[in-house]
């Protein structure tokens, strides 16, 4: 299995969506598609994505053109018979891999809007803009872009163990990589450094950068690291965390194989700590 969400292979021709009549002409196309998105949910007709080749809702946001040059849309939808939630989608492997990665951007999109319809800045009421990228202000000219939060997501290694916690809410036995918001002015490193230390009490040294996965449940950025403790003793902060500790490299691998005698896990396959727990153990 793959991460989920990081394959999009459309081609979101950003520098042509502030051209209106560009963007009239793709919405009239016999071979648009449409993908509906109610809440964490998307449509599918018959095991696909649903396409839609008629008139397109107002509340539209352009995804990009497809290899065949086929325009794809999103919209706003109201959950109903038909609707998958976009994780078990991705558990199941359910859908390609890129129909996932444009699911992860429509998402984030759609969820965007729901909640952007007024100006922070003078509270009128906001235009959409350039196929959906952008929303303008007409009282006080202030521009509102759709946002993307970084994490940073870091498995913590010394010796021949790993850092993993879980959290209450968590399905029984799962464990994870510790993760936090990356705050204004900090490095993607430092930010891994302070949530680890804040968590479970324990320093890091050198980081490094993995790989990145779009986590859509908002609009999140989960940036992949490895770092290397130079303490060991955990202080848990169980306001984040219910459980933190090491465990053998033997343990870790038999949690991705889902063999642990125990019944523990690291994460689900298409979530990247799984991934950085298999590269972590690869040294
Ligand atoms: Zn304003």
């Amino acid at each position: 299995m793959t991460l989920a969400y990081v394959m999009n292979r459309l081609d979101r021709r950003a520098n042509d969506r502030p051209n209106a009549a560009w963007l009239a002409e793709l919405r009239q196309r016999p071979d648009a598609k449409l993908v509906r998105i109610a809440g964490d949910a998307t449509l599918l007709d018959g095991g696909r994505l649903a396409t839609w080749p008629g008139p397109l809702p107002e509340l539209t946001v352009f995804l990009g053109l497809d290899s065949a040059g086929a325009p794809w849309f999103a919209c706003k939808a109201e959950r109903a018979e038909g609707f998958r939630d976009l994780r078990s989608l991705a558990l199941e492997e359910a859908l390609p891999p890129e129909e996932l990665g444009l699911l992860a951007q429509a998402r984030s999109l759609i969820q965007w809007h729901e909640r952007r319809n007024f100006c922070s800045n003078c509270a009128a009421r906001l235009e959409i803009a350039d196929a959906g990228y952008r929303r303008h202000c007409p009282s006080c000219g202030m521009d509102h872009f759709p946002r993307t939060d970084p994490v940073a997501i870091m498995v913590v290694r010394h010796e021949d163990s790993i850092l993993l916690g879980r959290q209450k809410a968590w399905k029984p036995g799962m464990y994870s990589a510790l993760a936090g918001f990356v705050e204004p002015g900090e490095t993607i490193e430092d930010a891994a450094r302070r949530e680890v230390f804040e968590e479970a009490g324990v320093r890091v040294g050198e980081v490094r950068y993995v790989t990145s996965q779009p986590w859509p449940f908002l609009s999140n950025l989960m940036i992949g690291l490895i770092g290397e403790a130079i303490t060991r003793e955990i202080v848990l902060d169980e306001n984040e965390l219910e459980e933190a500790r090491w465990f053998s490299a033997r343990e870790a691998r038999a949690m991705i194989d889902r063999t642990h005698p125990d019944g523990l896990y690291a994460a689900n396959p298409y979530a990247i700590a799984h991934e950085l727990v298999r590269v972590a153990l690869e040294g």
